[in-house]
């Protein structure tokens, strides 16, 4: 039985409870949104428990979910095999009301990602912490991964799964189109406590052009995929021959990779897209597993003059039908959307998707709001999944530095999950998801009161922040190197006797100045890099850095020797 289908029945499973948790809402509510198709929770059976791409075995012992604040379980479901956490979890200093999930900082996932207890599998090393999709509660990120012809390979496909978990990914999709595909997502998935989405398509064609797809290659390799443990497919069943005559006098013509390769199967064939032809076929396999679609935008626009175009919205009305045929098939069901999508255009986008497919989650890419700035498209695409978050999107699909112009490497997956979360959590304040600003307030108060630790402590990269802080001014005090003691607002405002601002009790730094903890290796690096970019400058910090001179004094003399050797002309 599925998730939905369970719902729908008005059972409560173990998977609903975990989900609750996280959300910090009650498991009724979340049985509701289930059973109305507005949440859903990609969760394979067979990833849940562990198996390895093996039937679950039901004579195996229990195994435990921990969490960063203990280890006490819930109730197992009907295989006895899995037990979730019932203890909530959240920034840290969080309180009841505001214990969700994905408010932990990187330091607090370091902790339950390194702990080899956690969400121990059957026979896999990890198995899925389930987890729900939708507008009604906390916003997601999902980073896109995967070895290509030309680059990558499965050992740094898992490196990438780890630091993609750790700075923030709620899910990742793994779009490999090189390597050995099998062995990679198997490895994923076993490796895995976030669910894992595919792209079936993109195996069905390796070794052989699309033309010679068959329907039965198709359904083969869906079920093998379902057998492996993916949690949700990204089926493009919605682009039909009908809409390839709108594609025509578009500038980017088509820009997803299973879109253009399924409108070259139509043409060649002069038939209707088979994956819509073989949608309830699909939909069956997909029910015995509980795998989710993830329903395809092929026709997803690829620049801002392409966006909102008729090609698009003839694709959506398509996947709003598809939306219905899933879900009384019982099976889980999420939408995808765009792509590049004017700013002003992107709640319109979000509305328009709400009414064409009754409220199915919408998980968009992005959209990206100006084409310009190859190599920073994760900051082009956060502006408008930030907007996406604000009205309505259940998951944003990350978008890292390297998008158009190359596989990413380990450091984008960070930037991009990092620009996403930023994205998320400011659309989780904007949309008024209950207890999602405390995190922020109680930064600000740590801030407001100069304490650099407690500053730090509830960042969501700390390790970044305390870096770059000490990277001019290695002690805790009450100031920092941007302004300057004589000029430091924070500390004048928190000196004014009618100001109640950096008072608040719990929020007081223990000591007025302390040298800052020694930083660790990798943070001794970031710096390192940094000063390496410096344009014209040393490779390392210069002679009158507070590091290489601790007298004021001597450090006066050098810095004013420095600056005569460095004046223009010298
Ligand atoms: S010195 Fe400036 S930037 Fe630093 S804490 Fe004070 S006000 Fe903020």
């Amino acid at each position: 039985m599925t998730q939905l289908q369970a719902a729908r029945k008005g059972l409560i499973t173990p998977e609903m409870i975990r989900v609750a948790i996280r959300e910090n809402v009650t498991p009724e509510f979340i049985r509701d949104q289930v059973a109305a198709g507005r949440i859903i929770i990609p969760a394979n059976v067979r990833h849940l428990a562990g198996s390895g791409g093996q039937k679950p075995g039901s004579g195996l012992p229990a195994v435990r979910s921990g969490s960063t604040t203990g280890d006490a379980c819930g109730p197992s479901n009907a295989a006895g095999a899995t037990r979730y956490c019932e203890l909530p979890a959240g920034h840290p200093g969080f309180t009841p009301d505001s214990a969700l999930w994905v408010n932990q900082t990187i330091a607090q996932r370091r902790v339950w990602l390194d702990d080899p207890e956690y969400c121990r599998g059957q026979r896999a090393p990890r198995r899925l912490d389930p987890l729900g999709i939708g507008r009604a509660i906390t916003t997601k990120i999902n980073a896109n991964q995967g070895a290509s012809p030309v680059s990558s390979d499965t050992r740094q496909e898992l490196e990438k799964l780890r630091v993609a978990i750790l700075y923030g990914a709620d899910t990742v999709m793994d779009l490999s189109t090189g390597g050995n595909l099998d062995e990679c997502r198997q490895a994923l998935i076993d490796h895995s406590v976030v669910p894992v989405g595919t792209v079936p398509i993109y195996s069905m064609i390796i070794g052989r052009s699309i033309e010679d797809l068959t329907y039965d290659d198709i359904l083969r390799e869906i079920e093998h995929q379902a057998q492996q443990g993916v949690d949700f497919f990204t089926i493009h069943a919605g682009i039909l021959k009908e809409h390839l005559g709108l594609i025509g006098k578009r500038i980017c013509g088509l820009v997803s990779r299973g879109g253009s390769l399924l409108a070259k199967w139509m043409i060649h064939h002069n038939r209707q897209n088979p994956m819509y032809e073989l949608f309830d076929e699909i939909s069956a396999i997909m029910r015995e597993y509980d795998v989710a679609y993830s329903l395809g935008d092929g026709v997803r626009p690829g620049c801002l003059a392409d966006a909102s175009d008729p090609a698009q919205l003839a694709e959506l009305h398509v996947l709003g039908e598809l939306v219905q045929r899933a879900r009384a098939a019982g099976v889980q069901v999420m939408v995808e959307g765009p792509g590049h999508i004017p700013l002003n255009e992107v709640a319109w986008n979000m509305e328009t998707q709400r009414a064409a497919c009754d409220d199915a989650p919408f998980y968009v890419l992005g959209p990206l709001v100006t084409d310009v700035f190859p190599g920073y498209d994760h900051i082009t695409s956060a502006i408008g999944a930030c907007e996406a978050a604000r009205a309505g999107a259940a998951m944003l699909c990350y978008v890292t530095p390297k998008e158009h112009v190359g596989l990413p490497r380990l450091e984008d997956v960070k930037a991009g999950c990092i620009a996403y979360k930023i994205a998320a959590h400011a659309g989780d304040i904007a949309r008024g998801i209950r207890g999602a600003r405390r995190w922020d307030d109680d930064l600000s108060k740590a801030r407001a009161a100069l304490n650099w630790p407690k500053h730090f402590e509830l960042a969501f990269d700390g390790e970044t922040a305390r870096a770059l802080h000490d990277e001019d001014l290695p002690v805790d005090t009450d100031f920092c190197a941007m302004c300057g003691h004589d000029w430091c607002s924070m500390r004048i405002s928190k000196e004014i006797e009618q100001f109640a601002s950096g008072k608040a009790e719990a929020f007081q730094p223990p000591r007025v100045a302390t040298r800052a903890p020694e930083l660790t290796a990798e943070q001794r690096e970031f710096l390192r890099r940094r000063a390496a970019a410096r344009v014209g400058a040393e490779s390392a910090r210069p002679p009158c850095h507070s590091e290489n001179i601790p007298d004021a004094e001597a450090a006066r003399k050098v810095q004013a020797e420095y600056l005569r050797q460095h004046a223009p002309g010298a």
